[in-house]
């Protein structure tokens, strides 16, 4: 490859950094461009909304939304299982784990998200899970051969889906919300009797209206249950919390990218940091998240910056519009 083609540098194969890969092909630009991607996961892109049918057979190759083929094919270098670490904006550089620097004409983050964990005591303990890769579903399996019990902190709808793969496990599976209700953001209370039923019939047991306080751990380190916000405790082996989402923007903090006030690095309307004209940020760790919608596959072929449009109601740029000082 001669030196001066130039070079994009994906950060993050999840699912919008897949399709921003075909979205490239598509457009040819695969061959005009060096593509370089780094993925922290140890496997490409898969297709995470699916990742619950993992419990019911589905094998991580078919959750797969990439291949061989398409890699080499357009003659991408993927680097699986080694994370950005680094950004340096004034070298154009990006470091990886394992070392290796490359060079950038333009920057992509995709960096996705990850999941909220509150801050109550022992919540990294042995039998403490989150779910939100094909790994974390592994160790919960594997973790859930020796026990009885598991519970999910969180009855959103992932908590609901998490909470009926443990059941799936063979473990008694409980829930418990901070909300009077399941689901508080998606259904009324109406709603959430009624659902509440359905998940009982299904043979889940809801605790709705407490927080939990503390993981409880015996003398090996490892979850013996939870305390609740109402005084009880919980007897459980395993817990997985599933307590909502937040951008992952480090990277970008670290290099000076601006970030949103609840977090997600800020763009413009095509996805182009709002902090530098080379940088752009895809998916769901970009902030707003309707950035984009679809122009976030073009950002190689325009770029002429355009200036942020103020809100009528706005005379001046909100503090997220502007950069960091360096
Ligand atoms: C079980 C489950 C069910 C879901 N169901 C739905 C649904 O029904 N509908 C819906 O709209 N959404 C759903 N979602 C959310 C959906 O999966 C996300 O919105 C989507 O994956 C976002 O894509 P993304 O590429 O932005 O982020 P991700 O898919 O999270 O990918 C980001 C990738 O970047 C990697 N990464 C992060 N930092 C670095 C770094 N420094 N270097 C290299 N790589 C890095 C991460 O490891 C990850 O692989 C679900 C999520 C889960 C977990």
């Amino acid at each position: 490859m001669s030196t001066d083609t130039s070079t994009i540098v994906l950060i993050g194969h999840g699912m919008v950094g897949q399709r921003f890969l075909e979205a490239l092909a598509e457009r040819g630009l695969t061959g005009t461009h060096r593509v370089v991607v780094l993925c922290e996961e140890p496997r490409p892109a898969y297709d995470r909304v699916r990742l619950t049918s993992y419990f019911s057979g589905t094998s991580p190759e078919e959750l797969s939304l990439t291949d061989r083929a398409f890699i080499e094919e357009h003659g991408i270098e993927l680097y699986v299982g080694d994370p950005a670490v680094a950004v340096d904006r004034e070298a154009r550089a990006v470091t990886a784990r394992s070392g290796l620097v490359v060079g950038y004409d333009v920057l992509v983050l995709a960096t996705g998200s990850q999941p909220f964990v509150p801050p109550v005591p022992n919540k990294d303990a042995e039998g403490c899970f989150v779910y939100r890769t094909i790994e974390d579903l592994l160790a919960i399996e594997e973790y859930a051969r020796r026990s009885t019990t598991g519970a999910v902190v969180g009855g959103g709808l992932l908590g609901l889906e998490a909470a009926g793969a443990l059941k799936g496990l063979g473990l008694a599976s409980h829930i418990v919300e901070f909300a009077p209700r399941l689901m508080p953001v998606q259904v009324d209370e109406g709603g959430g009797a009624a659902l509440l039923r359905t998940i009982e019939e299904m043979g889940l047991s809801v605790h709705t209206g407490v927080g939990t306080q503390e993981i409880v751990v015996g003398d090996d380190g490892a979850v013996t249950g939870m305390r609740l916000s109402d005084g009880s405790e919980l007897a459980t082996d395993l817990v997985v919390f599933s307590a909502g989402v937040r951008p992952r923007d480090q990277l970008a903090r670290d290099c000076g990218l601006s970030v949103g006030e609840r977090g997600g690095i800020v763009v413009d309307e095509q996805c182009r940091t709002v902090c530098d004209p080379r940088v752009f940020a895809i998916g769901s760790a970009r902030w707003p998240p309707t950035a984009g919608c679809t122009a976030w596959s073009r950002p190689v072929t325009n770029r002429r910056r355009r200036p942020w449009r103020r809100s009528p109601r706005t005379s001046r740029p909100s503090p997220e519009r502007t950069c960091p000082p360096s």
